[in-house]
């Protein structure tokens, strides 16, 4: 078996806006786990399959979308891959740019991104830029700079090709399974990846899932990644949901902290707070009743839990003596 290297070079180069003429700029990317959920699937009396996005190369979905994006950049002749990010798009931009030997600085609000994903950013050797506001200023900013000479904007919004790139995550999951689950579950911030997903189905021809996206109810969500106030891409987002027959509904953090601990504690998998709105938002449907038993789901799990190590801090530590004491019974 030969490894793997990445969407482009083992993966589906011929589904990717990408000539042979555009360098392969790669760190590995995809062929995520997908992990069946024993837990999940008792409790909801489903099959649930959890994919693990945090398992790409820089902890996060945005990989799928980075290698198209920064390779077709290089291709281009850019100097400076620019985007704004609530973190995971920072981390991911700066690490592909680093790798085609480019340039790259992220615009990110200057309070409530989280610590391990500016730790990425830094080493990565992106310049980080704080702007007062939220993401929805840093994308504002963020497009009046993109006009500068040498400078390749990478964020998803009406980017086709990280889009492009994004949509694997459908065809790894239909590959994987025979053929599409009945329903796919996953975060929704800006709207990009919902809009992907649901095309990369489309586009493999292999069936259709129902889709359904959860957001933050609180706009001042402890899960940062999806702190979007106006998701720049809702047209697109609404069109996933609907040509599915599916649904984008919200899910609380107390909801999404409680799936957050579950989904440690019982599957072995750390994703970040806001991964965990899809498991939130699954078993809120099914507490309501409105999970039909039986079906297969697919939720995607967006990224990995070490990138915010603050909302994991509240644990309890024991002195050796109370442990052992514990085990005398
Ligand atoms: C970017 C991101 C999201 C939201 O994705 P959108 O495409 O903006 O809807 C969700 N979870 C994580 C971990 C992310 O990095």
């Amino acid at each position: 078996m030969t490894s793997w290297r990445g969407l482009l070079d083992s993966g589906y180069r011929s589904r990717l806006p990408v000539s042979a003429a555009t360098p392969t700029v790669s760190l590995h990317e995809g062929n995520t786990p997908l992990l069946h959920s024993p837990h999940l699937s008792a409790l909801t009396g489903c099959d649930v399959w959890l994919k693990i996005e945090g398992a790409n190369p820089t902890g996060s979905f945005k990989d799928r979308g980075m290698t198209v994006a920064v390779s077709r950049a290089a291709e281009a002749g850019a100097e400076l891959v620019l985007c704004a990010s609530t973190g995971n798009t920072s981390a991911s931009a700066a690490a592909y740019a680093a790798r085609a030997g480019l340039r790259s600085a992220a615009l990110v609000p200057a309070s409530g991104v989280a610590r391990g994903k500016l730790a990425q950013a830094a080493r990565y050797g992106a310049q980080i830029v704080a702007v007062p506001g939220s993401f929805d200023d840093c994308l504002r900013v963020a497009r009046q700079l993109a006009s500068a000479p040498g400078v390749a904007l990478v964020n998803s919004v009406g980017n086709e090709l990280r889009l492009a790139g994004q949509r694997t995550v459908a065809y790894e999951i239909v590959d994987a399974l025979g053929s599409a689950p009945d329903i796919h579950c996953l975060p929704v911030g800006n709207g990009g990846n919902i809009t992907a997903t649901w095309e990369g189905y489309v586009a493999y021809g292999r069936g259709l899932p129902r889709i359904w996206g959860f957001r933050a109810a609180s706009p001042q969500t402890e899960a940062t990644a999806i702190r979007i106030q106006s998701p720049a891409s809702w047209e697109p987002a609404v069109a996933a949901r609907d040509a599915s027959g599916g649904l984008i509904e919200s899910v609380s953090d107390t909801a999404i902290f409680a799936a957050y601990r579950e989904l440690g504690r019982h599957d072995g998998v750390f994703a970040e707070p806001a991964s965990a709105a899809g498991v939130a938002g699954l078993l809120a449907l099914h507490a309501a009743g409105r999970v039909a038993p039986g079906q297969r789901i697919v939720v995607t799990l967006t990224g990995n839990g070490l990138k915010d190590p603050d909302a994991a801090s509240d644990y309890a530590v024991v002195d050796v003596d109370t442990f052992a004491g514990s085990l005398a019974g």
